[in-house]
């Protein structure tokens, strides 16, 4: 007994003590990861150890969440002035699955504004240093998500990708980083960006690990409209579950082990996967796999192109930024958080509050969201926006058609500088980093994030592979075959002995 509780304790004394020189955290909840530990024993005291690990795959691990999703009782300002001091009275449901799986929310982690960015500069708290590295941005939205789990403070972290934020921060910060189907985990009690692209997802040490925490949050949820039926989660899932995690079984004794070496037990047994690589065999990911011999055995490896990628971050900026600008509607200073003082008029109270609330690039893409839903600009802009998504989504299942998966770097370059100040001329540079991203967003497709072995000096940092929604069983597979071996930042401490 107290063993769950002394890890946890463990890894809340490590946050304190490496944290304050990286900021991945914005809240750290000690009082209620440790009545959670406490609960959990009282529940676990008793049972077989193959019960226990059957009603708590994940005891006793450790995770942070990204600040734009609810924890009961806990903070969540989206890393926003206008959210500073919100209290959400409910917890999104991918923590609630999380924690009936055993799992111990430790804190809320660092991220760019309503997670708009890809640099964790944007914050109302300040910006996430890249622990692995310095010389880079820790990349965003979910930035503090992936230096947490990077630096070896937690075992994993959960994070939301609009347009890459999930995976961008994993290759910045060398972990793993998978952004799931659109519609197969439930987007109730996250803080809306742009809700046909939001999905929520793990960064994790490896692709096993991904895959276990996957089959925990992929369910049916009755509160979010989008999602998948039901029919789905068993072919996406259905290979994930045999993950063993070892680190997240129960011992005799109520003591968990260290760490979730999940083994995989991959089932994918569709003769040999047609693994597409995009960029052409020039590219830097062609170089990757060419040192790769096993792997060109194992896959046959196609390459392939797609023209539409050219439009891609136009059409999906035109379509986040006008979902945005309605979520972003009811922060009017009324209803929830902060509200600006000295206004005189209703009106006036609504444009202080947030002009004082929301940062430039907020506002920014609330005005560029205004403009192209306008009634004069409608049609031209964001209509027209839609109709290239659909192009976009029919060239890539036409790629699809031929190939298992796509495999390509994850962010385009040039790789974004640690000090990346996310001003009026570099946004724009910014945007086009999400190229190769936004793409499984804009066509709600799975797509998993993983760090290269470092090859010289034009190794990508991360290669992504995206397959179509349903075949997560060959993303997982291919990902697990290149991703290199992972090293926490900073030694000691419970994730880490
Ligand atoms: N960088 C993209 C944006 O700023 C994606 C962000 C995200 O995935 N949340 O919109």
């Amino acid at each position: 007994m107290g063993e769950i509780r002394d890890r946890v304790s463990e890894a809340i004394e490590k946050i304190r003590a490496v944290d304050p020189a990286y900021r991945s955290f914005v809240t750290v909840c000690e009082e209620r990861a440790l009545q959670a530990a406490e609960k959990l024993e009282r529940a676990m005291q008793g049972l077989s150890q193959e019960e226990a690990r059957r009603r708590f795959p994940l005891a006793g691990l450790v995770f942070a969440v990204k600040d734009n999703l609810c924890v009961e009782g806990v903070r969540t300002t989206a890393a926003s002035h206008i959210l500073e001091n919100y209290i959400s009275p409910y917890s999104a449901t991918a923590v609630v699955r999380l924690e009936e799986a055993g799992a111990i929310c430790v804190g809320k982690t660092n991220m760019d504004e309503f997670a708009m960015g890809q640099t964790t500069t944007t914050g109302a708290f300040g910006a996430t240093k890249n622990p692995r590295y310095p010389e880079l941005s820790a990349g965003g939205s979910s930035g503090g998500s992936a230096a947490a789990v990077a630096l070896g403070l937690v075992d994993f972290a959960l994070g939301s990708d609009t347009g890459g934020s999930i995976r961008q921060p994993a290759a910045l910060c060398g972990v793993v980083g998978l952004k799931p189907a659109y519609g197969a985990v439930s987007r109730y009690g996250l803080i809306s960006y742009a809700s046909a692209f939001d999905v929520i997802g793990p960064l994790t040490r490896t692709v096993s690990e991904a895959r276990m925490i996957y089959s925990v949050i992929a369910r049916p949820h009755e509160l979010d409209a989008s999602m998948r039926d039901a029919t789905y989660f068993q072919t996406s899932t259905e290979d994930n579950k045999d993950q063993k995690c070892s680190g997240a079984s129960v011992d005799q004794d109520g003591s968990t082990r260290e760490s979730m070496n999940a083994q995989s037990s991959s089932k994918v047994n569709s003769g040999r996967l047609r693994v597409g690589v995009l960029g052409g065999e020039t590219s830097a990911v062609a170089a990757v796999l060419r040192k790769n011999p096993t792997f060109c055995e194992k896959y046959e490896i196609r390459y392939i192109e797609l023209p539409m990628l050219e439009y891609a971050v136009a059409t999906y900026y035109i379509l986040a930024c006008a979902q945005a600008a309605s979520n972003l509607a009811r922060y009017d200073g009324v209803r929830y958080g902060f509200r600006a003082e000295g206004y005189e008029t209703l009106d006036q109270m609504y444009e202080m509050t947030r002009a004082e609330g929301f940062s430039p690039e907020v506002q920014r893409r609330i005005r560029m969201g205004r403009f192209v839903l306008g009634q004069e600009s409608y049609h031209d802009w964001y209509e027209q926006a839609a109709r290239v998504r659909r192009r976009i989504y029919d060239q890539v299942q036409e790629a699809l058609a031929g190939v298992d998966v796509i495999v390509s770097e994850t962010l385009a370059r040039p790789y974004p500088r640690a000090d990346f100040a996310g001003d009026s001329e570099a946004f724009l540079n910014g945007y086009e980093q999400d190229k190769l991203t936004v793409l499984a967003n804009l066509c709600g497709l799975p797509a998993i994030s993983v760090p290269v072995e470092a090859a010289g000096d034009d190794a990508p940092l991360g290669i992504m592979v995206t397959a179509n929604a349903g075949r997560e069983a060959a993303m997982f597979e291919v990902a697990e075959r290149l991703a290199a071996p992972f090293t926490p930042c900073v030694k000691g401490g419970p994730a880490h002995e």
